[in-house]
């Protein structure tokens, strides 16, 4: 939960390997003490802590947070730039958040992928990519621009809640039919009604049984031919 740039980028910052839930628990209290980069850089890192100390990583994460803060209060007058180069400088900010701050806080229509979003554009098919700095530009050149500023949304969400690492819910996937994984997790087809029924056995036909001393119907029937031409 965000209001400001400023609120977004300490919220991602102390988001890495701790979830949505925790991070805005954490935020709800702090923000109405402490919400601009002045007012964090005031109450210092032992300050913070009590604040975001339920979340992992808390220490150093309150170590990277003021640090930003002063930076921005002696660089930028207090603001988030709205420039990569600028936002890769801050402590505690790789290209990952500044896509996100980029993105979200203004409009630009940048690809910040993340664990999930590199896995699904592997596995998908969508934009192949090695590294995520791949994936990125791949994303970033096939996604058409009126959906740049979602599409990050929509993966990050598909994969958390659909498309997961072990065993991806291809079931009830909507885009089962597009995505290329080989190893889809579907579940196998059930029987229909018809083939489920058993079907009747047809009964076993037996010729008649032969009559003491007849002949064979063959036998018979060309003994009766040669008989006919001796006639
Ligand atoms: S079909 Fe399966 S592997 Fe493909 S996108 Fe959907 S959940 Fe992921």
């Amino acid at each position: 939960m965000h209001a400001t740039p400023f609120e977004l980028l300490v919220a991602v910052v102390l988001s890495a390997q701790s979830t949505d839930k925790g991070v805005n628990k954490c935020t709800a209290r702090l923000y109405p003490v402490a919400n601009t980069p002045a007012a964090i850089a005031r109450l210092g890192v032992d300050g913070l802590i009590p604040y975001i100390n339920s979340i992992g990583l808390f220490r150093n994460k309150a170590k990277n947070v003021v640090a930003l803060s002063e930076i921005l209060v002696r660089e930028h007058g207090g603001e988030v730039p709205r420039s990569r180069e600028a936002l890769e400088r801050l402590p505690g900010v790789g290209r990952k958040t500044a896509n996100v701050i980029l993105n979200t806080a203004f409009g630009e229509p940048t690809m910040a992928v993340d664990t999930h979003i590199f896995r699904i554009a592997n596995r998908i098919g969508l934009a192949p990519g090695k590294d995520v700095v791949e994936v990125e530009r791949r994303l970033e050149a096939t996604t058409p621009a009126e959906f740049l500023r979602d599409a990050h949304h929509w993966l990050i969400l598909h994969g958390r809640y659909v498309c997961v690492a072990r065993s991806p819910k291809c079931g009830e996937c909507v885009i089962a039919d597009l995505c290329e994984y080989r190893d889809k997790n579907l579940p196998a087809a059930k029987p229909s009604a018809v083939a489920r029924k058993p079907v009747a056995k047809s009964p076993t036909v037996r010729p008649p049984a032969r009559a003491k001393g007849m002949q064979p119907m063959a036998k018979t029937s060309r003994a009766g031919a040669r008989r006919g031409r001796s006639r």
